[in-house]
């Protein structure tokens, strides 16, 4: 077996230090993964802020240097975590929010290739799936280079939630939410195991637990956070968090996460969410778990929404063509 690898000593980058890049700066400097933390941000001020507060908690946690800094810092970071982009707010869905968050994931990505950034990428802006693809045009980086957070959240909200139904730990639970990180997510409920067996063996048939509200209930959290507080931000710092884990250690762990899909499923050059080998090359492959025939039809109908709306956010920008083959 090969020895556990120590964390490395590198650098780590946020481009955005409003709530979701704060709080993953915060969850990455207490997990000690990295000794460098940078904060980029437009609002110069803020990002300056947010570090002088992390520098104060790392007082008392392992030694990091972390400052606001800016593009040329951020390039020579081993990761770079792109958290810049519009928030939604009330009802609003995820991806009505592409237009706005396009102009300055485009916007951060290529001030990064610009300072010759060359590392693994993370994209969290939403809609992430939209993002990440816009994030590949332009870092100039191999598409499995980029990662975004995709279901890897929705996925940690599905097995919470079996987790309450059935009395079992969430970390005995295997399964995925697969697909859009948003309203046509699929809730890949054949996916699921506990120790092996399949969810049904463990659904009392006398008080059956509806599958489908369970999707709805996991697919819908982050609206109900957003009503509640008015941003969410621990469960996706926490999915930046161990994604950086799973590539700076080096893992070759398994992770639902947005990448790069050439073809499956009857689906085409789409970036969204299925189980990847997440190692220091980052989506190192990605891998076609077997689905019922709903659950495929949903992930197939998922991706059409997805082409057809990074479609209409090229023809609002002139471009022609999805232009990342
Ligand atoms: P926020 O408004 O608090 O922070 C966004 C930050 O980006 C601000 O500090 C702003 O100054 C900065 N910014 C804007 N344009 C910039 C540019 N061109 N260059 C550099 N910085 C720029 O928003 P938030 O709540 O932190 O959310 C950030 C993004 O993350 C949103 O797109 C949100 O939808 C998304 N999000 C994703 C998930 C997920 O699961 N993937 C979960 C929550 C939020």
């Amino acid at each position: 077996m090969a020895p556990m690898q120590a964390p490395p000593s590198g650098r780590v980058a946020f481009i955005g230090a409003g709530h979701v890049g704060a709080t993953a700066a915060y969850a990455m400097m207490l997990r000690a993964l990295f000794r460098e933390i940078v904060l980029v941000d437009s609002n110069a001020a803020l990002a300056a802020a947010e570090a002088a507060d992390l520098t104060d908690a790392n007082a008392l946690a392992r030694p990091a240097r972390i400052w606001a800094g800016s593009y040329e810092d951020a390039a020579t970071a081993d990761i770079a975590v792109v958290t810049a982009g519009a928030a939604s707010h009330g009802s609003e869905t995820r991806l009505s929010l592409a237009s706005r968050s396009a102009v300055i994931v485009e916007d951060c990505v290529k001030h990064l290739a610009d300072a010759g950034f060359a590392g693994v990428l993370v994209i969290a802006s939403n809609p992430v799936d939209l993002m990440t693809m816009i994030a590949i045009r332009y870092a100039g980086l191999p598409r499995h280079r980029v990662i975004g957070t995709g279901t890897l959240l929705d996925t940690s909200r599905l097995k919470q939630s079996l987790s309450a139904a059935l009395d079992l730990s969430a970390g005995a639970i295997d399964g995925y939410v697969l697909g859009e990180h948003g309203d046509s997510e699929v809730a890949a409920f054949s996916t699921v195991r506990i120790g092996g067996q399949p969810l049904g063996d463990f659904i009392d048939t006398g008080s059956p637990l509806d599958l489908p509200a369970l999707g709805e209930h996991v697919r819908d959290a982050g609206y109900r956070i957003v009503t509640g507080k008015g941003f969410t931000s621990f469960g996706v710092a926490t999915a930046i968090v161990r994604i950086c884990e799973a590539v700076v250690r080096d893992e070759r762990s398994v992770l639902p996460v947005t990448a790069w899909i050439e073809h499956g499923y009857g689906m085409r050059d789409i970036c969204l969410s299925l189980p990847c080998i997440v190692g220091a090359g980052g989506t190192e492959r990605v891998l076609f778990p077997a689905l019922d025939a709903d659950e495929e039809a949903a992930l197939r109908a998922s991706a059409a929404k997805l082409t057809e709306a990074f479609a209409t956010l090229d023809s609002d920008k002139g471009h022609q063509g999805s232009g990342i083959r």
